[in-house]
């Protein structure tokens, strides 16, 4: 494990020779952007990524994100920083999320009533791009719409949220989907969000390759690049593996459940 601005550059050259041998039909219009994913790392760590060039990075809770795009250091020497946000939303964090500074992208959207709160939330004048988490492995304890919901839950956002713009789906996926597919070829999660996408581009008249998929962790980014991945969302091996703390019982004050925090912590 290297320093930090080494193992950016070091991934995106493996994202660009993805993206290069990928089929020319499936994969994305342009070379997928690359979140890295700074969730209970240090500030520090991410002036690094930042000084080195880098822009885009992703949160998964709601109070950290804020602490974080909010700190004075974060303010003053990162101008330009993207933050996505790409964990639970309960709706009733969305307006703190909705205030973090320099929000770029909200990736989980998972039901009308969050969008419907988000919107209302929303004080900029330019539209929050959104996209919409999809359960691509059916497991009943993973977020997200079922894809015939998402067409929904898209014609929603187009049509009552005024502030927000559908950009996209995303998917976290089954970590087993994603080791058998190592071996096998294809990962169904992948392969579901693109026939998601499919879906809902057909029921929305917009053409396919104007849909965002965010798809493609540490361990599978190659494998989602080249099943056509815009935007790929790597934490650990840039910011090395994290250590959670366990602290239920504060997460339960501050409103997540249980449930909640151990699937947090499984991810
Ligand atoms: C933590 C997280 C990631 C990054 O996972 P790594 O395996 O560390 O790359 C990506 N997406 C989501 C939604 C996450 O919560």
């Amino acid at each position: 494990m290297g320093a930090v601005a080494d193992n950016i550059s070091v991934i995106s050259k493996r994202i660009l020779e993805a993206y290069n041998s990928a089929p020319l039909d499936q994969r994305a219009k342009t070379v997928p952007r690359l979140v890295a994913v700074s969730k209970t790392k240090p500030i520090d760590m991410i002036l690094e990524a930042y000084r080195a060039g880098h822009r885009h990075f992703g949160e998964n809770y709601v109070q950290e994100l804020c602490e974080k795009s909010s700190s004075p250091i974060i303010l003053k020497e990162c101008p330009d920083i993207r933050w996505h946000f790409i964990g639970n939303c309960q709706s009733n964090k969305s307006k703190d999320l909705m205030r973090c500074p320099n929000l770029a992208m909200m990736e989980t959207i998972v039901s009308q009533k969050l969008a419907k709160k988000l919107n209302s939330h929303a004080g900029s004048v330019e539209k929050l791009p959104v996209m919409i988490q999809v359960n691509t492995s059916g497991e009943a304890n993973k977020n997200g719409l079922e894809p015939d919901e998402s067409v929904e839950c898209a014609q929603f956002i187009q049509k009552e949220c005024p502030n927000l713009k559908f950009v996209g789906l995303m998917t976290i996926g089954d970590i087993g989907n994603s080791l058998a597919a190592s071996d096998k070829g294809e990962n169904p999660d992948f392969a579901k969000l693109r026939e998601t996408r499919a879906l809902v581009a057909k029921e929305l008249n917009l053409a396919e390759s104007d849909i965002e998929l965010s798809m493609g962790m540490s361990s599978d980014f190659e494998e989602a690049v080249r099943m056509g991945s815009t935007s790929v969302r790597v934490g650990s091996s840039i910011f090395g593996e994290r250590l959670y703390p366990t602290k239920p019982a504060a997460a339960a004050t501050s409103g997540d459940t249980l449930t909640d925090t151990l699937r947090q912590v499984k991810i």
